[in-house]
C-alpha cells in the first residue's frame, strides 16, 4: 500500500493519540504522550538489587506496570535477586543466565547445567537467558568456540520445555559492529566509546550470519520451546528476513530494545505492516539499564538522568509506535545522528504489544500482574 493509502486507513484511527499531526517533521512532540493502552510491560530491561526502590518510581511515573530483568549470571547471584524482588513479585521478574565460565572450571558443567536451570526456575526465574556472548566468545574446554547449536546444550533447551519457560537469546549485535573499526563505521560515534564490542576481527569472531543460523537452528529444533530474540532477534537491520524468521518459526517472539533507532529507518510502511502482520509476538523493551553506578538509555554512557532526559527516552518510544510524526529523534542517539517516522499501529495492535503477548509468555497471571 503505498503512503496516501496507508495513511487514509490508518490516520483517522490515531487522532486520539496524539496532536502532531501528520505533516510535524523534525521536532518535539506537541503534546506529552503516554502508552496509549494506559499500561505497559518492559519485556527487557537490567537492573541491579540496590536500583530496585528507584526504579519501582520510574514504573510509576511511565505507566510500567511489571519489567522483566533479561538475565542475572550465575546462581548466587540469581537466589539474590529473587530474594530481592520477593516483595515486587508483581512489578519485577528475572531471567538467568549461566556463568559459562564454569564450562573451563567443572568439566561436568554440561550434565549438570539442565539441574542448575530447573533451580534457578524453582527459585522464581521466568527463563534462560543467553547473552551475546554464547555464540561469539564462550569457549570449549579444548579453546574452540563452542556453537549456540551444540547438541551438549540440547538437555538444556529440553529441559526448558519441559519448565515451560522461555530462552531468551541475545546473539550477535547490530550489523555495524562487524564491519572493520575506523570512523567510516556508522556506528563509530558508540564503538569508540565501546572497542570491545567491534567484533569485526574474523580471526577471533565467527560472520553474524553463522551466529544467527546457529540459533534458529536451536529455535527449529525445539518448535515446542518459546523463544525471545532480544533486540529484534538482534537483525532490525533487514525487516524482510525478521518477516522471514517470524514467518517460519512460530515459536519465535521479538523484543524491540534498544534498536528504535535502526526500526525508525525502515519506511513507516513496511513497519507497520511487520507489527500488525506479527502483531502476536512482538513485546515491547528499553533495554533501559538500572544501577548503583549509573544508567545506560538503551546504549551510550552510564550516567545519571534527569527526569526531563528520562521523559524524552520513554516519549520517544511511544512516539514510534503511537503516531504517524516523521524525523524525530530516537532513544538511542549514539546509535546514530539520523532520525526516525514512527508506525502509527491500531490500538488492537499496542494492547497485544505493550501487554498481552509479554503477559501471556511470561504466564504473568500468576503473579497477580495487573
Ligand atoms: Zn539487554
Amino acid at each position: 500500500m503505498d503512503r496516501a493509502t496507508f495513511l487514509k486507513k490508518f490516520g483517522a484511527s490515531l487522532a486520539g493519540f496524539s496532536v502532531m499531526g501528520l505533516n510535524s517533521c523534525g521536532n518535539p512532540a506537541k503534546s506529552y504522550l503516554k502508552p496509549s493502552t494506559g499500561r505497559v510491560i518492559d519485556a527487557h530491561m537490567h537492573i541491579d538489587i540496590a536500583s530496585i526502590k528507584r526504579y519501582l518510581q520510574i514504573m510509576d511515573e511511565y505507566i510500567i506496570r511489571f519489567s522483566i530483568n533479561m538475565g542475572v549470571t550465575g546462581d548466587d547471584a540469581l537466589l539474590k535477586f529473587m530474594d530481592a524482588i520477593k516483595p515486587y513479585k508483581n512489578r519485577l521478574g528475572a531471567l538467568y543466565a549461566f556463568d559459562w565460565t564454569l564450562i573451563q572450571k567443572d568439566r561436568h558443567f554440561f550434565d549438570k547445567a539442565p539441574d542448575m536451570l530447573e533451580k534457578a526456575v524453582k527459585a522464581g526465574a521466568l527463563g534462560l537467558k543467553c547473552f551475546k556472548n554464547l555464540g561469539l566468545t564462550v569457549k570449549d574446554r579444548d579453546g574452540s568456540l563452542l556453537r549456540i547449536d551444540d547438541p551438549r546444550l540440547f538437555p538444556v533447551w529440553q529441559r526448558a520445555e519441559k519448565l515451560k519457560i522461555v530462552v531468551s537469546f541475545h546473539s550477535t549485535d547490530p550489523k555495524a559492529f562487524f564491519e572493520p573499526w575506523n570512523s567510516q563505521n556508522e556506528r563509530w560515534q558508540e564503538l569508540e566509546l565501546h572497542p570491545e564490542w567491534s567484533f569485526a576481527d574474523r580471526s577471533k569472531y565467527p560472520p553474524r550470519n553463522q551466529i544467527l543460523e546457529h540459533r534458529n537452528n536451536v529455535i527449529r529444533k525445539f518448535p515446542n520451546l518459546n523463544f525471545q530474540g532480544c533486540h529484534v532477534g538482534n537483525n532490525s537491520e533487514d525487516l524482510d528476513v525478521i518477516n522471514k524468521w517470524l514467518t517460519d518459526m512460530p515459536n519465535f517472539y521479538l523484543d524491540v530494545s534498544a534498536r528504535l533507532g535502526e526500526l525508525g529507518r525502515h519506511p513507516a510502511e513496511k513497519g507497520h505492516a511487520l507489527f500488525t502482520k506479527h502483531q502476536d509476538r512482538m513485546m515491547f523493551g528499553t533495554d533501559h539499564m538500572f544501577r548503583k553506578n549509573g544508567d545506560v538509555q538503551g546504549a551510550g554512557p552510564r550516567r545519571t538522568f534527569s527526569k526531563q532526559e528520562n521523559d524524552k527516552f520513554y516519549q520517544s518510544h511511544w512516539r514510534y509506535f503511537q503516531t504517524y510524526d516523521k524525523q524525530f529523534d530516537h532513544p538511542t542517539p549514539i546509535q546514530g545522528q539520523w532520525k526516525i517516522d514512527g508506525i502509527g499501529l491500531d490500538n488492537k495492535v499496542l494492547e497485544k504489544f505493550y501487554w498481552d503477548n509479554a503477559y501471556k509468555l511470561y504466564k504473568l497471571e500468576l503473579f497477580n500482574v495487573s
